[in-house]
């Protein structure tokens, strides 16, 4: 690592979706030297894949009787006990001003159209899973988050601040103190840097690549999780993965990212169907098929084991009360994928089955972002504000990076201004080296055997015998790797996310939200409305904290 190279800024945000760049642009406005790292091309991460929208209660927009009120209570109801209401509070209450400064700064919803006649000049509003209104804003019909990356992307690139594309984020580099001191980075032909700055932000989004069949794209390898441990901060709820139960199914075996069906197609209609042409959600749920995800995808897991011999893998969602030019002006991301597949949404049931989806649990933060070790910060997905509980109120989480990656941005140059992280990080590196030996060996997954094993034990529907199979396995299967560039640090990731999740999934004998435990299938308040907290021991292994009360990091 001799040729590595060197530079320095106030703040290095990890990541380019919805919460990092919001957080860029803040912190560059407020006068920040900032550097934006990424490790793919700057539109690769979840946002860019968002269908369904940014569920938001705008002024002068909203259904008659909506609220943001309502919208709490409704990602209360979702988050099955486990939410930190005063960050559920503060994070919607700040939606309405987060989404107007997007649209001043570019971004263009769906105005509503001649079938919302009552709704002429206002911007159409959708329903998903767990809502009691219709208070989700879209673009492009069902390509919202293209757009919110699109205008965010347009915005950073006018800023003066670097963008450093293809460099994956290895290690947080801190001080003897135990402070950030920057980050390593590792290029794609695996030259490393060192970004020196005394406040890093991981906005890396998602865990999907953690299961054989995901939507989320391939840098959803729980990279923030690692980074994060390593550092010294701990994770919270990362048992809770929501698998959304409509994503498109090409047939059996088919592994790898697969392209969701949003959502908001129930919201105009659809229903779930088995096999049989029977609905699967009737008297399942009072909000039938917009049940919240977790109810939804648990409810087709078991009609499928209902069926002799349990030979199926999917269901099927039925649209056909839509007419095809409904369908394709309003779903056109869907209507394409439906298409590549040989599928007619408009005159035959869409195949579907759960995939994993989001993340609800991550990095242990305060609604600023801050997390217990100084200098470190984490927003979006990889984070854990207490928004999402035990399972995510649908389009709730590009609210979240919007809203939380401002006020990061915002809580770094409070932070810098009273001297709680150091404006120059020119001070001695610490106890991992100066930089040039930050990097350790460490224990690197066989992704596509750990894939296997998290699908088939650690997915919906959970017992301790799986949970064990996994833990004990993915020691024996993993070899110690000193990261040389992107795939190794995937793999690192996956492998320390994998049993931090693991630790947690077993140590949860009850089923709660995205949480479903075969072996112990009632909710049990008195003894876990709490969130389980995750930390590294001093050998580096996984290794259970104090639980969180709700109120999360102050
Ligand atoms: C198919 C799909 C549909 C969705 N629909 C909706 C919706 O309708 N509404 C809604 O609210 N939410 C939706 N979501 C969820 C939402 O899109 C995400 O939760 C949100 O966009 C996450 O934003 P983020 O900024 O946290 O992370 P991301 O957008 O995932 O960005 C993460 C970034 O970090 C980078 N990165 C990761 N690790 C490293 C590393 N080690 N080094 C350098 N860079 C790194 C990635 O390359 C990427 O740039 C959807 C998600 C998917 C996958």
């Amino acid at each position: 690592m001799s040729s590595r190279w060197e530079a320095a800024a106030d703040l290095v945000v990890v990541g380019t979706g919805v919460a990092g760049l919001s957080a860029a642009l803040e912190a560059v406005r407020a006068g920040l030297r900032v550097v934006v790292v990424t490790k793919a091309e700057a539109d690769a991460g979840n946002t860019r894949w968002a269908q369904g929208g940014v569920a938001v209660v705008l002024p002068g927009e909203h259904e008659p009787g909506d609220s943001v009120h309502r919208h709490v209570d409704d990602t209360l109801v979702a988050g099955a006990g486990l939410c930190d209401p005063a960050a559920v509070a503060t994070i919607l209450a700040e939606g309405p001003d987060a989404v107007a400064r997007l649209r001043a700064g570019g971004a263009v919803f769906d105005p509503a159209g001649d079938d919302q006649p009552d709704r002429r000049g206002r911007l159409a509003l959708a329903r998903e899973g767990g809502h009691t209104a219709f208070r989700v804003v879209h673009a492009g019909g069902d390509a919202t988050g293209a757009e919110v990356e699109r205008a965010l992307l347009a915005g950073v690139r006018n800023q003066r601040l670097t963008l450093l594309e293809r460099h994956v984020a290895a290690r947080v580099v801190r001080t003897e103190a135990g402070a950030v001191a920057g980050l390593l980075v590792l290029a794609d032909d695996g030259v490393a840097g060192i970004l020196r700055a005394p406040a890093v932000l991981l906005a890396t989004g998602g865990l999907g690549q953690l299961y054989e069949a995901t939507t989320n794209p391939d840098v959803a390898t729980a990279d923030g999780i690692a980074l994060a441990l390593r550092a010294g901060a701990s994770v919270a709820d990362l048992e809770f993965v929501q698998f959304h139960p409509t994503v498109l199914y090409p047939g059996r075996g088919a592994t790898g990212s697969r392209p969701l069906v949003t959502e908001a197609v129930r919201g105009e209609g659809a229903v779930l169907i088995d096999a049989a042409g029977e609905r699967v959600m009737e008297g399942v749920h009072p909000l039938g098929d917009l049940a919240p995800r977790d109810v939804v995808s648990a409810a087709i897991i078991r009609r499928l084991a209902e069926v002799p011999g349990g030979v199926d893998d999917h269901v099927f969602l039925d649209a056909t009360h839509l007419r095809a030019e409904v369908f394709r002006t309003r779903f056109p991301t869907v209507y394409a994928a439906c298409r590549a597949i040989g599928v007619h949404p408009a005159s035959e049931p869409i195949p579907v089955a759960p995939s994993a989806h989001f993340g609800c649990g991550g990095v242990v933060t305060s609604v600023d972002g801050r997390t217990a070790v100084p200098g470190l910060y984490a927003a979006g997905e990889v984070a854990r504000t207490g928004l999402h509980g035990a399972n995510r109120l649908a389009s709730n989480s590009l609210l979240e990076g919007l809203v939380t990656g401002r006020r990061t941005a915002r809580a770094v140059v409070a932070d810098l201004s009273a001297g709680k992280a150091a404006r120059q990080s020119a001070g001695r590196l610490g106890d991992e080296g100066d930089g040039a030996d930050v990097l350790t060996a460490e224990p690197v997954a066989d992704r596509p055997g750990l894939q296997q094993l998290m699908s088939r034990h650690a997915a919906i529907g959970r017992d301790q015998a799986g949970l064990a199979i996994v833990a004990k396995s993915l020691d024996a299967m993993a070899s110690r790797t000193l990261p040389a560039g992107r795939a190794d640090v995937e793999d690192a990731a996956l492998h320390l996310a994998a049993r931090a999740l693991v630790l947690a999934a077993s140590t949860r004998t009850e089923s709660r939200g995205c949480h479903v435990r075969h072996d112990h299938p009632v909710r049990d308040d008195q003894r876990w409305r709490r969130s389980l907290v995750v930390g590294l021991d001093e050998s580096g292994e996984p290794t259970l904290l104090p639980a969180l009360d709700l109120g999360g990091v102050a």
